[in-house]
């Protein structure tokens, strides 16, 4: 059994001007020890879902369809209980760290704050935790540095602080918000170098929010793609990468900085995401997508498997062969750019 299997989960919200549709029927399962990239550009619905998941959504929303985390429903489960499990069985880590680190505080209270907070520890086995986990993700002179305040951290060093307070409980799930996109690229290669070597020795699972597809393909082993809300494509990274079964795909490909030669300009997906007050009908990226027919306007596509996966989930009308032909068409591309 998955450790989080989410089922066709929507997220509504009531403002003055209507009601905003975030999340509209999105179904996926994270299996223990694994890593779910949720893709997209802002405003997709990718943090929603997993704001959605933790409980952590405010004003007047509305939620339905299921979270089951080791079977039980995060969706149903009373506030009190579901704050239990966030901070000891699920953690997240958001993009500044400086969202969640207290600026007044040293860093060594707030690690030790978070054991004492989850597992009634004592200030010693607390501190001595602290320390180990600011030597786990490889703080240089750890020990010196627990009484620092996060101003005295470099951005790179912040971000594995806040790594360090979300595993400190050893939790089943981390989920992490763009976890690098404030960092240099050096930084943040090390930063999922990181990740992925803490996974395996903690065995947390995690759920990576990013609009990167670069980095999906560094650290994840399944992937969502999502468009307006929507899933677009879905399934393990490979088949996602080396069979692209979906337009928008297509698109955050061809605009990977690698495959645009030096110094020539990027490839970006031309428009803009639409509004989620009113999106259009039919399938919502007919806007922007260069293949689109005229049944792409009126009815919506539905999320079908690639023939022979079952795993492997796209929602286009395009027909089999052009999907095909377009997905080598890149593939070769990448390889090309990258020989
Ligand atoms: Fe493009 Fe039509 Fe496929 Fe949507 S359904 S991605 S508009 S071809």
């Amino acid at each position: 059994m998955a450790l989080l299997e989410v089922r066709d989960l929507t997220t509504h919200f009531s403002t003055d001007d209507g009601v905003v549709r975030a999340v509209d029927g999105v179904s996926f399962e994270v299996e223990k020890g694994k890593t779910l990239a949720i893709v997209g550009e802002s405003g997709s619905g990718k943090s929603v879902t997993c704001l959605t998941i933790m409980g952590l959504n405010t004003g007047k929303v509305q939620t339905s369809g299921e979270a089951l985390f080791d079977g039980t429903d995060l969706i149903l489960l009373p506030k009190r209980e579901l704050r239990e499990y966030r901070g000891k069985r699920i953690s997240m880590i958001f993009q500044d760290p400086m969202t969640s680190l207290n600026p007044v505080h040293s860093i060594g209270r707030q690690l030790r704050e978070a054991v004492t907070l989850h597992e009634g520890a004592t200030k010693a086995q607390a501190n001595s935790r602290a320390l180990e986990m600011l030597r786990a993700v490889r703080i240089p002179r750890a020990e010196t540095r627990l009484d620092d305040y996060p101003h005295q951290f470099s951005g790179g060093m912040r971000q594995r602080v806040m790594i360090a307070m979300a595993l400190i409980n050893n939790p089943d799930l981390l989920i992490a918000d763009e976890p690098t996109t404030a960092l240099d690229v050096t930084t943040q290669a090390q930063i999922l170098r990181l990740m992925n070597e803490l996974q395996r020795d903690f065995g947390s699972a995690i759920i990576l929010i990013t609009h990167d597809l670069g980095v999906v393909a560094e650290t994840a082993d399944d992937v969502l793609v999502m468009y307006a809300a929507k899933p677009a494509e879905q399934g393990a990274c490979d088949d996602v990468f080396y069979r692209p079964h979906h337009p928008y795909t297509w698109g955050l490909m061809r605009s990977l900085p690698h495959l645009t030669a030096v110094g020539a300009e990027l490839n970006p997906i031309p428009g803009t995401p639409p509004s989620l007050l009113n999106p259009p009908s039919g399938c919502r990226f007919h806007v922007r997508c260069p293949y689109a027919m005229e049944i792409c306007r009126t009815v919506e596509p539905p999320l079908e498997p690639a023939p022979g996966d079952s795993h492997h989930l796209a929602a286009c009308h395009l027909e089999e062969a052009v999907k095909q032909r377009e997905a080598e068409q890149i593939v070769s591309e990448m390889m090309a750019d990258t020989a």
